[in-house]
């Protein structure tokens, strides 16, 4: 597999990281610890710094919580970064101790009505630039700004989140402010993938910061968050993540190695869901097994499938390898050729269209037999 292309996006440094195009994407987390709780706090972000976590956030709800940040800085190595909620003011007594500030447009409403939008912006980036911090446009879809909200009608998600972001990034942009990502969260996938998708196309410059909210518990929690970030991250689209589990305290670190899992899997083509990684030439992706795998054959099934189609190379065709019969039969749908593994059988599938089913030892002559045959049509449509 080639390395992953990438989105053009530009540098943002976040303390000692940088996010953008000519860096790895980077993974974050976020303590989940009473920030007053100073001890707490500290241990949870240093357990993340160790497991690998780029970036720590930070929850400041408070003067209080401000003031516990102070001594959190001193004791912790972590690039941190805090999320503003409604009190946006709360900024200038913050960001002397963090890396990075996120605000959502959507809460800059509640305080200080009567002020536009743009003056508590350019304050944000004032402050920002102040304090050698980065900023983070975080939209989120539980609370777009209602401005916009009421201009699309309540049945688009979509429209009043992208508008949001962009005018945020314009006016920073008018600002001179540029050391900034975006974030446009929902906690439905295909919400997630569609939002970023549709971003990206317009604000290819800007760097992303994926994520679905409130993905759950693992392992559906991590399943939700690599479907999307595997659509979204093989088009090019996320310069940094963070997988969202509802874990206690101590599992927390999960998160970093759950991001950094999907990250390797996606650059290796170890995907659940059929991607389209952009490519002129022959796509095999194979799932990363779960528990769900009911015949250890499909690890050496989807190997054979790479070696034996190789000489196919050439060909813009995409064949997906399932380990199981739960997801296999719908996640195949997208691909040009489909193979989902039973106990006993192998399932074979032409884009929707099943083939029929096919002893471990015989699948490989007919999937070289299907595949012949799209190259002689020319109907592989990745
Ligand atoms: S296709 Fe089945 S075996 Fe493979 S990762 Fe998905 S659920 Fe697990």
């Amino acid at each position: 597999m080639p390395a992953l292309r990438r989105n053009p996006t530009r540098s943002v440094r976040i303390g000692s990281v940088t996010i953008g195009s000519q860096h790895a994407i980077a993974v974050q987390s976020m303590t989940a610890t009473h920030t007053q709780d100073v001890d707490a706090t500290v241990a949870q972000a240093e357990a993340l710094r160790e497991a690998g976590a780029d970036v720590v956030r930070v929850a400041v709800d408070s003067k209080k919580d401000a003031e516990a940040l102070a001594e959190i800085r001193k004791q912790t190595r972590a690039n941190l970064a805090v999320d503003l909620q409604e009190n946006y003011r709360l900024a200038e007594l913050v960001a002397p101790h963090v890396d990075k500030i996120r605000y959502n447009p959507g809460h800059l409403y509640h305080h200080e009505q009567e002020k536009p939008w743009q003056e508590k912006v350019a304050y944000l980036a004032g402050i920002a630039r102040e304090n050698d911090c980065a900023i983070r446009i975080g939209v989120n879809c539980g609370s777009v700004d209602p401005a916009k909200k009421n201009k699309y009608g309540p049945n688009d998600t979509i429209g009043p989140m992208l508008e949001s972001a962009v005018d945020h990034c314009q006016y920073l942009d008018d600002l001179g402010y540029t050391r900034y990502c975006v974030s446009l969260k929902d906690s439905d996938p295909r919400h997630v993938v569609e939002v970023n998708r549709q971003f990206a196309a317009r604000r290819p410059d800007v760097p992303l910061h994926l994520g679905v909210t409130e993905a759950g518990m693992p392992p559906d929690g991590i399943i939700k968050t690599r479907i999307a970030f595997e659509q979204l991250v093989s088009q090019g689209i996320g310069d940094t993540v963070r997988v969202s589990l509802t874990v206690t305290n101590d599992r927390k670190p999960e998160e970093i190695a759950a991001g950094r899992q999907i990250l390797a899997d996606i650059a290796s083509g170890r995907v659940r869901s059929v991607v389209d990684y952009g490519l002129k030439s022959l796509n095999i992706i194979s799932c990363p097994s779960c528990s769900r795998v009911e015949n250890e054959a499909f690890i050496h099934l989807a190997q054979q499938v790479k070696e034996m189609t190789r000489y196919a190379e050439d060909h813009a065709i995409t064949i997906a390898v399932m380990g199981c019969r739960v997801n296999g039969p719908g996640e195949t749908d997208d691909a040009d050729l489909g193979l989902w593994c039973g106990p006993n059988f192998v399932n074979l599938k032409r884009g929707p269209e099943s083939l029929g089913q096919y002893p471990y030892d015989a699948i490989l002559d007919k999937v070289r037999q299907e595949l012949d045959r799209l190259i002689a049509t020319g109907t592989g449509k990745a």
